[in-house]
């Protein structure tokens, strides 16, 4: 009892010793928990948020940037903000440097045996001559690196060049198959070929658009991904006899257009100019309806400016929700927020994105800012049943913290299971059917009561970074060597993208 007393007694004595600011902190983290918890605890309830992923995918369905479809989603989006009650909804231009929408994709072979070959363009391909289909023979470039060029010499040259793959399975593998694009890329256009077909690595004749640049730009030569089996055919084919294609891509390609994102805020009652910032895109590929990419994370964006909304609430600090487009493209929405918000992002204490489908969220990425972690846990400890655990220091590169990242802003991304999202991803399942609701709406919830308790918490948050620091995160997260293999690094280098003092 007396340790009881004693202990309690202490701990009396330990407020009082600090009434002001502990008090106050104490019963604001109180009311801010209660807050956070209120928010995730609606989330699970009964909530639009899947009616709207259906809306979405099923009556707007697939949304490349630059298409009528991704216009009718801004729209879309706007008009949800605006029904939840949020007043302060802006659409913001930016532009995108290409334009690229597939359009018709077809191929057969036609020696020595005939038959269909079901193929999808990869975005930034140019469509093969009109006048004329394309037709050559086929050379196996094994895995499509350099070396594997350079062994066939002159063999290829105005060949079809076929590229094998391995199946994929995990996140690494898909990041894999976007690190050897560019330098296949370039050596396939030193080689000369064709045409490049590159077998998908999804089974049962699953196709997908691969984007083969990462910055908007066209490539050299006509480029597809062919169904696993098909090209598995092909390749047995030309390991005993000469194999001839007949190819024809028609995209529609373009220069640089305006595109724009939806952008929609509740200001804060105390210090308005600082900014939180909530995102997802809302752009996503045509071959599916962009349900897992990332149709249920803008579902989940407007969700939790609904559920402020309808809680009555006014957060310490403004909240921002921004549904990007020119995702897919390149973070082309995002790097436009930026730059048309340069003169506020000093005042943006953090964003957080979610992109990785409803897979569950088991924490968030920091983005090489350990600094992050406390404010993490404290905004996420009252939420218990959200079980938050795995909040690594990755840096990430591949969605839209990515400019945020450059210009120093602390940012986080839902480090969400990737393994229900990878089989769909960019493919003709990403459909409403393939999103798991529960956990989609355990993510709002999180997602909300993170939001909430970073815009309203009364301790401070990690500063901005200068650009010697941002340099220096580059490094340590090794986020440079990605950069420099995903044509991204120019633009730094050059103050293209990114902070640049
Ligand atoms: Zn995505």
């Amino acid at each position: 009892m007396r340790k009881l007393l004693s202990f309690a007694l202490a701990f009396v004595t330990f407020v009082c010793l600090c009434a002001p600011t502990q008090f106050i902190v104490g019963s604001h983290a109180q009311s801010d928990a209660q807050t956070a918890q209120r928010l995730a605890d609606r989330a699970i309830g009964q909530t639009p948020l899947m009616n709207d992923l259906r809306e979405l995918c099923d009556q707007i369905g697939g949304r490349p940037t630059g298409s009528p479809a991704c216009e009718r989603a801004v729209e879309w989006g706007a008009a949800k903000f605006r029904a939840a009650g949020v007043a302060d909804v802006k659409l913001e231009p930016f532009t995108v440097p290409n334009l690229w929408l597939g359009q018709t994709a077809a191929a057969e072979c036609i020696a020595p045996e005939h038959f269909t070959v079901r193929l999808a363009a990869a975005p930034y391909s140019p469509s093969t001559p009109t006048n004329r289909p394309l037709e050559a023979r086929v050379v196996l470039v094994g895995d499509g690196s350099p070396e594997a060029f350079a062994k066939l010499g002159a063999r290829v040259r105005g060949a079809i060049a076929l590229v094998t793959s391995d199946e994929m399975k995990t996140l690494d593998d898909l990041f894999a198959e976007y690190l050897r694009n560019t330098s296949m890329v370039e050596a396939a256009r030193k080689a000369q070929v064709a045409a490049l077909l590159l077998q998908s690595t999804r089974p049962r004749g699953l196709l997908y658009r691969h984007p083969i640049s990462f910055v908007a730009q066209p490539v050299p030569m006509p480029v597809a991904i062919v169904s696993r089996e098909h090209a598995a055919r092909l390749a047995r084919l030309a390991e005993r006899s000469d194999v001839r294609v007949r190819l024809n891509l028609s995209n529609k390609t373009g220069g640089a257009y305006q595109a724009r994102n939806v952008i929609a805020e509740i200001r804060g009652r105390e210090r308005p100019d600082e900014v939180v910032l909530l995102g997802a895109h809302l752009d996503s590929w045509d071959l599916g309806t962009g349900a897992q990419d990332n149709g249920v994370n803008a579902a989940l964006v407007i969700d939790v400016a609904r559920a402020i909304k309808q809680l009555h609430l006014r957060p310490r600090r403004t909240i921002r929700f921004a549904l990007f487009t020119g995702e897919e493209q390149g973070m082309f929405g995002s790097a436009g927020y930026v730059r048309s918000h340069a003169n506020e992002l000093d005042k943006h204490v953090a964003v957080v994105i979610f992109d990785i489908g409803s897979g569950r969220t088991t924490g968030f990425f920091l983005n090489g800012r350990e600094e992050l972690r406390r404010p993490v846990e404290m905004a996420l400890r009252s939420c218990k049943w959200l079980n938050i655990s795995a909040n690594p220091l990755d840096g990430i590169d591949g969605t839209d913290n990515y400019d945020f990242l450059l210009s120093g802003v602390p940012n986080l991304v839902a480090n969400q299971d990737p393994l229900p999202y990878l089989p769909d991803y960019h493919a003709e399942s990403d459909v409403f059917d393939m999103v798991n609701a529960q956990e989609a709406k355990r993510n709002a919830g999180l997602a909300a009561a993170l939001v909430w308790s970073l815009a309203d918490t009364n301790a401070p948050l990690p500063p901005r970074q200068t650009r010697a620091e941002v340099e220096q995160l580059l490094k340590a997260t090794k986020l440079d060597e990605q950069m420099r293999a995903f044509d991204q690094w120019t633009d730094w280098e050059t103050h293209r993208r990114g902070i640049s003092r």
